[in-house]
């Protein structure tokens, strides 16, 4: 083959060239140089060539055309614009989805979803902690409510002592989220989370209480959209618990599909000229509704006068109802998995107040209710389930630690058995990553953003996983946790789990249509300018999108390759040392994700949206580059200890294999119109031949599961959130107790089987040889004591609560008889 080629490219052989040349176009579109500047790399390489002038007649008219606007958008824009509007290809979205999509900001799930992720901007994100201000109130009041609180007592009795109510009252704790200017304490998002993640740890009812008023309800709503007169009116009674609220959404008819509320308002203007509203209202599952004294409402606005200039039906509009308004019904309670917290239906009938009094915000907030949900909700998801699941994790990695560490079998605690240590070692890494995702995912709030996809992907991930944590710890701790009582750390908790999965976004929506079904729009570069464009018929709009779009699949079809051929080595890492191979596969990862979402959004626009299954699975693998940029993240932040290392490479090991068993499921089920079984088979077997990751070693499992067994700074640090009562006769401080003597006996017990070993004692179990070796000298007197106590503590730790008949059914009997009193 003779190609006439010129200057430095002279005298290398034919193939060489070919090689370097398309290793120079492709090392130029792998990163992402713009279209002017790949014009000019392959005109280049065309001259250096000695591309014939037929060549140049192929190659020139449409790069002309690409690199010309004018040129291109009567040419192939226009045509394409009007063929997509004609053909249905892209989804239809109604004017709720608008909203829920526009709610919120993007943040660096705007990195991962390019595919060319800024790994430095992933590494050095904000990672805050907590002022001295609210440290101070986490180690004060926070520590002491948890004191006063005894979980079993609260679920016996059904209810907080007074003692406590009044206590959270008197500390502000309904008033975290509300402005000091209002008499609230003003928590940045990672001190709420903080609060809410060691309450939790304590008691379930306690955390859910403190939480509900500040989440989404009338003191955040108040607060970014109220009037200055409603901000007076109800902000300091709200602070100082004078005033309980709840908030009212969810219907019979409308859960999850919370836009398709029924209840109504109605404006009319009354004698004297003041617009009034008469609302009318079926809600159930209200949290706090049967002791509240101000109900948020959620309601479809109408105006049949006009009388507000917005129309007859200006649409969903939030307000708030003093309970006291007649009309207003109240009472009645649900039973939300036997957690004794208040959680109500509530009705009205032609409930009448004025409209500038009870709409939020006013005349002007109006039809506006959607909107205000929807942006509260895109920054509230990150925080207070995730908290609940970080503190319900972390009570579960010190309980579930220390009971495997003192309870024996054959001698040995049962922790050091393989079997246990497999859940030990999901517990231990699944709480690393964990605290790492609430940490990450605070620091954006408290910066102001308000990152929708991020934080459904923050509230869906962490109560799926707590969920497995919970059953694990269930498991390693069989009777102990099975036998209800005050000993009993995790039934309460275990019981309560489906309600963290049900609320603020049921999880199995939150991943099929919420992570990805909105991220693909929100989070890509380019979807929703071009949706936007076509649904306007906006010429320009669509060309400045659709083409940097074509670009942005063709450098990912790239990056996807190389980064695929070398397994993320021809990238580098943001940070030097072990952590550097999971950051370049992170790359790797987004590179591939970005490609396929593309590939699937392309070829089946608008019915992607139904097919759940794939953008589960898209979910999923979304999730898992959000989740181990997370921990890398905490890596950075905490210094890159080594002693943590076992930790993170189980957290990225587990992440890349999820992110793998989704790219599998992709690849077998993603059924596309022309690409199908090119993608299927090639693709597949590529993806298996070539995996992310196939999870944790047993070694690194061994290494996570133990940091769980010893007491130390290591295991302070991984459940550092929550409270760890000192009183060696509560449930916790029985168990932390134990693991303390029993690891200060251990050289004590070396010392007794060495002496057997080397026969000076005969054999037989520790506690019968103690006298003996006291007598002979083996042990002092102090360490007979200490293997004394250990074994007493032992015993005490692993003991589990009985009761006499009749305790047993009054207890029985005064759940039953409160509830019906309830009614
Ligand atoms: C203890 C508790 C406290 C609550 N507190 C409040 C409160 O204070 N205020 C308030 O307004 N509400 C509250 N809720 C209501 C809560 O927000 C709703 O339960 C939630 O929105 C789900 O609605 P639903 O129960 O009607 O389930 P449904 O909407 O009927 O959903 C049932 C299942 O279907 C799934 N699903 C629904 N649609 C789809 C879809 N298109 N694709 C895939 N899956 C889908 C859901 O994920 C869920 O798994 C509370 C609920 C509970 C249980």
């Amino acid at each position: 083959m003779n190609i006439p080629y010129y200057g430095f490219l002279a005298g290398l052989p034919v193939w060489s060239t070919i090689l370097l040349g398309a290793a120079l176009l492709l090392g130029v579109i792998f990163v992402g140089a713009p279209l002017w500047l790949t014009t000019v790399a392959i005109t280049a390489l065309a001259f250096a060539f000695g591309l014939p002038w037929w060549g140049w007649v192929l190659l020139v008219p449409p790069l002309t055309v690409l690199l010309l606007p004018p040129l291109r958008r009567a040419l192939l824009s226009n045509r394409l614009l009007q063929l997509m509007r004609s053909s249905g290809f892209l989804p239809a979205i109604s004017d709720t989805e608008r909203e829920a999509i526009a709610a919120g900001t993007v943040w660096l799930d705007g990195e991962l979803f390019s595919g060319k992720p800024d790994l430095a901007r992933l590494a050095t994100a904000d990672y805050p902690d907590l002022s001295d201000e609210e440290r101070a109130f986490l180690d004060g009041p926070v520590e002491e409510v948890c004191r006063m609180t005894d979980d079993w007592r609260v679920h016996q009795e059904r209810d907080l002592p007074p003692e406590v109510w009044d206590y959270l009252k008197k500390e502000r704790f309904f008033g975290l989220i509300i402005g000091k200017q209002f008499g609230g304490l003003g928590l940045s998002p990672t001190a709420n989370s903080a609060v809410v993640t060691k309450l939790t740890s304590r008691s379930m009812p306690l955390a859910i209480t403190v939480m509900v008023p500040n989440s989404l309800g009338p003191a955040e709503l108040l607060s970014h959209y109220g009037t200055e007169a409603q901000k007076q009116r109800w902000l300091p009674a709200l602070a100082t618990g004078d005033e309980i609220p709840c908030f009212a959404l969810t219907e019979p008819g409308a859960g999850s599909d919370a836009g398709a509320i029924r209840s109504t308002g109605v404006v009319f203007r009354a004698e004297d000229g003041t617009l009034m509203l008469r609302l009318s209202w079926n809600k159930r599952y209200i949290t706090l509704a049967a002791v509240a004294s101000v109900l948020g409402l959620a309601f479809q606005l109408h105006d049949p006068d006009n009388l507000l200039g917005k129309g007859p039906q200006p649409g969903i509009t939030c307000a708030l109802i003093p309970t006291s308004t007649k009309g207003v019904v109240l009472g009645r309670r649900h039973d939300p998995m036997g957690v004794p917290f208040y959680n109500c239906p509530t009705t009205g009938a032609a409930v009448v107040g004025p409209l500038e009094d009870a709409i939020i915000g006013g005349a002007a907030g109006a039809g506006r209710g959607w909107q205000m949900l929807m942006e509260c909700l895109a920054a509230g998801r990150g925080i207070s389930r995730p908290a609940t699941a970080v503190g319900g994790a972390q009570l579960v990695a010190r309980a579930v630690g220390a009971y495997a560490a003192v309870r024996q079998q054959f001698g040995l605690p049962i922790g050091r058995f393989e079997g246990i240590e497999e859940p030990l070692a999901r517990i231990a890494g699944a709480n690393y990553l964990m605290e790492a995702s609430r940490r990450y995912v605070c620091g954006a709030l408290d910066a102001g953003q308000k990152p929708a996809v991020v934080t459904a992907i923050a509230k869906y991930n962490t109560t799926e996983i707590w969920r497995s944590v919970i059953n694990d710890g269930m498991d390693v701790l069989g009777g102990a946790a099975i036998s209800r009582g005050p000993r009993n750390l995790l039934a309460n908790s275990y019981a309560g789990t489906p309600i963290c999965i049900t609320v603020e976004g049921a999880n199995i929506l939150t991943r099929t249509l919420m992570i990805f079904g909105q991220g693909a729009i929100r989070c890509h570069p380019y979807a929703f300018r071009e949706i936007d464009a076509i649904a306007r018929n906006d010429q320009h709009a669509f060309d400045r999108s659709f083409w940097p779009h074509v670009g942005h699949v063709v450098r990912n079809s790239v990056r996807a390759l190389l980064l695929g051929l070398t397994r993320g080595r021809l990238t580098w890492s943001p940070v030097p040392g072990a952590a550097g191979r999971h950051w370049r596969r992170l790359n790797w990862a987004s590179a591939e994700f970005a490609l396929l979402a593309d590939v699937a959004m392309g070829a089946l626009g608008g019915d992607l949206k139904r097919k759940e299954k794939i953008t589960g699975r898209f979910a999923d693998w979304f999730s898992w580059l959000f989740l181990a940029s997370a921990t890398l993240r905490r890596f950075e932040a905490e210094g890159r200890r080594n002693e943590d290392l076992p930790l993170l490479h189980w957290s990225l090991d587990t992440a890349f294999a999820r992110m793998q068993q989704a790219r599998e499921g992709l690849f077998d089920n993603l059924r596309l119109p022309v690409l199908g079984h090119a993608l299927r088979w090639p693709g597949g077997l590529w993806a298996r031949l070539n995996p992310f990751g196939k999870g944790p070693t047993d070694a690194t499992g061994q290494g996570a599961a133990r940091t769980l067994l010893q007491p130390g700074s290591q295991r302070d640090r991984l459940t550092q959130r929550i409270h760890v009562p000192n009183d060696p006769h509560s449930a916790l401080g029985r168990l932390e107790h134990a693991l303390q003597l029993c690891s200060d006996a251990e050289p004590v017990l070396k010392k007794l089987k060495d002496a057997v070993r080397q026969g000076r004692l005969p054999k037989a179990r520790p506690a019968q040889l103690l006298d003996q070796a006291c007598e002979g000298g083996i042990l002092s007197e102090a360490e007979r004591r200490l293997v004394q106590d250990a074994e007493t503590a032992r015993s005490e730790a692993i003991a589990v609560d009985s009761f006499t008949l009749d305790e047993y059914l009054r207890s029985s009997e005064q759940g039953a008889s409160e509830l019906a009193g309830s009614r």
